[in-house]
């Protein structure tokens, strides 16, 4: 279904958020059906020697910490298919579980960046979605 990124272990998925789980299965939905690889780089990003999203000043982003994120290599993935699964995920999902950068209405569970590490997937699912799984 999908491959991890040395030295991710599949158990720190169990610390992932529902819906982060449920964007990340659509996600792969997508993939498969356009046979493109699905390689995930950052969980839960407490482990230094897995590089993980920073912000500005060079800190990483709360939501790997708090198990809202999961990041997946765009390695393979052409431009089209880039944009196309943000705009499908963003569309289905944003609305629902998305959040909004500073300064913006659009709420997205899906942008395609490179924060530091390379060009990556940022799945993320806002903070304050309570399920009887999290
Ligand atoms: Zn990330």
């Amino acid at each position: 279904m999908f491959e991890l990124k040395y030295p991710l272990e599949i158990n720190d998925i169990k610390r992932i958020r529902a819906h982060a789980l449920l964007i990340l299965a659509e996600f792969c939905i997508y993939a498969n059906q356009h046979g493109l690889p699905i390689v995930i780089t950052c969980m839960i990003d407490d482990k230094p020697e897995v590089p993980g999203d920073q912000d500005a000043t060079g800190r990483r982003t709360k939501t790997h910490l708090e198990g809202r994120a999961i990041d997946v290599s765009a390695n393979g993935w052409d431009d089209l298919h880039q944009e196309r699964v943000a705009f499908h995920l963003n569309s289905r999902y944003g609305r629902l579980y998305g959040t909004a950068p500073v300064g913006s209405n659009a709420t997205k569970v899906v942008v395609c960046h490179d924060a530091g590490s390379g060009t990556h997937f940022h799945l993320q699912c806002r903070n304050g979605i309570v399920t009887e799984y999290d």
